[in-house]
């Protein structure tokens, strides 16, 4: 740990600046329920606090308890979830929430090793519901306090690495306060001052040149200011460019009827309802150059044969289709970026007279006024707000 700043120094002036500019008036602040904090702390994860403020209070009267949440089909966790991207996080908090209420009673264990061994609860959300819920003295290492911890003691190295990591939960543990009744305001303060101070992109030590700006607490000891390297820490692991994929998707319309496809439990956009799909093509290099399949065109024939490939279904709807009309309606072309990869889709239209009957598999047709209530990944929402399917009112983020 650095001479610089020790243990009572950081924990006092820590909550010391909490008191006069922490956050206040968020709507999970100051609980105690582990229940409500654990959802205020998985929603926090990967979506933006603006979003979060809208969602946190619909999903928690929809989901009230842990009971409830547990009772509920996974169906209705995903569509409360729509919207709000990284979808294992609801189907975690389904397994989570069925595991409390069949291994412990519906209550939350007040152990830290079994808080972690819960369904999506890392180390990092078990330190804080413990912290929040239980006054147990245990830290929080989300990338918040990795950049304030990095920064403050000169932490070098990227902090996905092991090494790094191990050395910040050492000194996140160190810098606890001694009291534990104090853990749930220091907790809170940590998370306040890496998310709105010690910013990735401003840090309020950066931007006071100006006598009006307030100085940050730990400006003469933190090491980062000290040496000049605010920005430079923690170090960034160099991102090689994400691949890209492009595919195909339909929608079929029977009358007022849409048929989709459920997406297998794991993997991307798991458990959710989807449009029928080719399988994903990787682009080459040189399919960079301009949006891939802009140019492509197919006969309602071949794509269908794509899209259902060995599937029994392709010849029903060809033989139904075909003898309606000739062409697919194409739709915009849609980038859709994940974390990992980004996927441009294709979308294409084509009506049938009826719903063909598919037996055994993952299709189901919903009737139009029914798409907005069901677990759709963000970008078959925008599909379906492009062909004018559902309202353009959801601005969730993803
Ligand atoms: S001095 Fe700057 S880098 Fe250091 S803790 Fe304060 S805001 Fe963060």
């Amino acid at each position: 740990m650095s001479k610089t700043l020790n243990q009572d120094q950081f924990a006092a002036a820590l909550l010391c600046w909490h008191q006069q500019d922490g956050r206040t008036g968020l709507p999970w602040q100051n609980l105690h329920d582990p229940y409500a904090i654990w959802i205020s702390e998985i929603m926090l994860q990967q979506t933006q606090v603006t979003t979060v403020l809208e969602r946190y209070p619909r999903l928690m009267q929809r989901f009230p308890t842990v009971q409830a949440l547990a009772a509920a089909p996974l169906d209705d966790v995903l569509a409360e979830w729509s919207g709000l991207g990284y979808y294992s996080r609801a189907r975690n908090l389904h397994a989570c929430a069925k595991q409390i209420v069949r291994e412990y009673g519906g209550r939350f264990p007040q152990e830290l090793t079994q808080l972690e061994s819960l369904a999506g609860i890392g180390r990092s959300t078990a330190g804080a519901i413990a912290a929040f819920a239980f006054n147990l003295r245990t830290p929080i290492l989300d990338a918040n306090v990795k950049r304030v911890l990095a920064r403050l003691f000169g932490i070098k190295g990227p902090v996905q690495s092991k090494t790094v990591s191990d050395q910040l939960w050492q000194l996140a543990q160190t810098l606890l306060p001694q009291e534990a009744k104090l853990m749930p305001r220091y907790t809170q303060a940590l998370m306040d001052f890496g998310a709105t101070w010690c910013t990735a992109r401003q840090p309020i030590c950066l931007s006071h040149q100006n006598s009006l700006v307030k100085k940050c607490p730990f400006e003469n000891r933190c090491i980062a200011k000290q040496s000049n390297q605010v920005m430079a820490l923690p170090e960034k692991v160099v991102k090689t460019k994400s691949p890209e994929f492009d595919c195909e998707m339909l929608i079929i319309q029977a009358q007022e009827q849409i048929l989709l496809q459920r997406r297998p439990t794991e993997g991307i956009w798991g458990g959710l309802w989807s449009l029928p799909e080719s399988s994903w093509q990787k682009i080459t290099l040189d399919s960079f150059v301009q949006p891939p399949k802009i140019k492509k065109s197919f006969s309602a024939k071949k794509l269908l044969q794509m899209i259902f490939a060995s599937d029994q279904v392709a010849e029903k709807v060809v033989d139904q289709f075909i003898k309606l009309s000739d062409k697919p309606t194409r739709g915009l072309l849609l980038k859709h970026v994940f974390t990992h990869r980004v996927l441009w889709i294709q979308s294409w239209r084509i009506q049938l007279n009826k719903p063909i009957s598919i037996a055994g598999t993952d299709y189901a047709w919903f009737k139009l006024n029914e798409l907005d209530t069901l677990g759709l990944p963000q970008a078959i929402r925008l599909i379906f707000r492009e062909w004018n399917l559902i309202p353009d009112a959801d601005k969730a983020n993803e």
